[in-house]
């Protein structure tokens, strides 16, 4: 397994890839990885000939007062997850190799960016693109893996993708989860045992609203008001938002109906966490 820190070096290569004729799949993350970013790797390696995963905590993606300097780092664990899945390069960049010091062009997707995590994180969502560009142009994939766990980020990038006419195709993997069902997250590490424990007032209040609308609720107040009483329980919790909305426009819907995401955002301590779930119209079925 290659590593590579040098983003000059890292497109030498994969050009090279490429001329070999071999495809290559690339998987962004930011680090500390666990079974979520495992699970990508996996979907990644059965696309293409070779297996490039990014490890970079990405500044332009943290606002002011957020967690960048605390964000959880363990490059020498990344390497050894990495070398276990079979990746081929890990592609580790300093921030400084990355972003010049008079850096000063952003890429910007527009009206997707605007809602859900990207109402309290105004820049975020413009960090994540022009990172996204960068590995793109950097690590030249041909695939590159995102889950499903960051619903609004895979939409955001897909419309990156289909607007600037990228030639990679985006594959979207399934959000995994502790066996209590805590969606994995790198931030989970941050939480002490009683907020590990109320943290799972996330996945109970979607699974509450999938349950109601299998019971037939179609109101996306009702159910808001129901996630809402539930996660009020938990005395560390306070919500950003619950936001109920078409999975592809991410336009809010007032009913229920096929293909609706419920994502939430949920701030334990002083700990942020996201997870969502699709109401499917299998949910709709099964209740009839
Ligand atoms: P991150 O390192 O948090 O930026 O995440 C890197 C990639 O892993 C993103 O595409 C995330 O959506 C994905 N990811 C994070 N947590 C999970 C999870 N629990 N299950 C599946 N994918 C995940």
């Amino acid at each position: 397994m290659r590593i590579i820190e040098s983003p000059h070096e890292m497109q030498a290569s994969a050009l090279q890839m490429h001329r070999d004729g071999q495809t290559i799949a690339l998987v962004p993350t930011m680090g500390f990885l666990h079974d979520g970013h495992a699970s990508l790797i996996r979907l990644a390696r059965s696309h293409a000939d070779r297996l490039v995963v990014s490890i970079f905590v990405n500044p332009t993606q943290f606002g002011v007062g957020e967690d960048l300097a605390t964000y959880p780092r363990d490059f020498e664990r990344d390497r050894l997850l990495c070398e276990k899945e079979g990746v081929d390069t890990v592609f580790h960049p300093t921030a400084e190799d990355t972003y010049g010091r008079d850096h000063s062009v952003y890429v910007e997707e527009t009206v997707l960016s605007r809602g859900m995590c990207g109402k309290a994180r105004p820049s975020h969502f413009r960090g994540v693109t022009t990172v996204v560009t960068k590995l793109f142009n950097i690590a030249q994939p041909d695939v590159a893996v995102f889950g499903q766990k960051d619903a609004q980020q895979v939409r955001v990038v897909q419309r990156m993708v289909r607007d600037l006419n990228f030639p990679v195709t985006i594959i979207v993997g399934p959000t995994v989860r502790e066996p209590d069902g805590l969606a994995m997250s790198s931030r989970n590490k941050r939480l002490s045992s009683d907020e590990r424990a109320q943290a799972l007032c996330l996945v109970r209040s979607l699974e509450l609203a999938a349950r109601l609308h299998q019971e037939g609720t179609r109101s996306s107040a009702e159910i808001r008001e129901a996630m809402c009483r539930l996660i009020a329980k938990e005395p560390s919790a306070e919500v950003d938002y619950i936001e109920i909305v078409d999975h592809a426009s991410l336009q809010p819907v007032e009913t229920i109906d096929t293909q609706t995401l419920i994502a939430i955002a949920v701030t334990i301590g002083e700990t942020r966490l996201i997870d969502n779930r699709v109401i499917s119209s299998d949910d709709a079925a099964q209740s009839l």
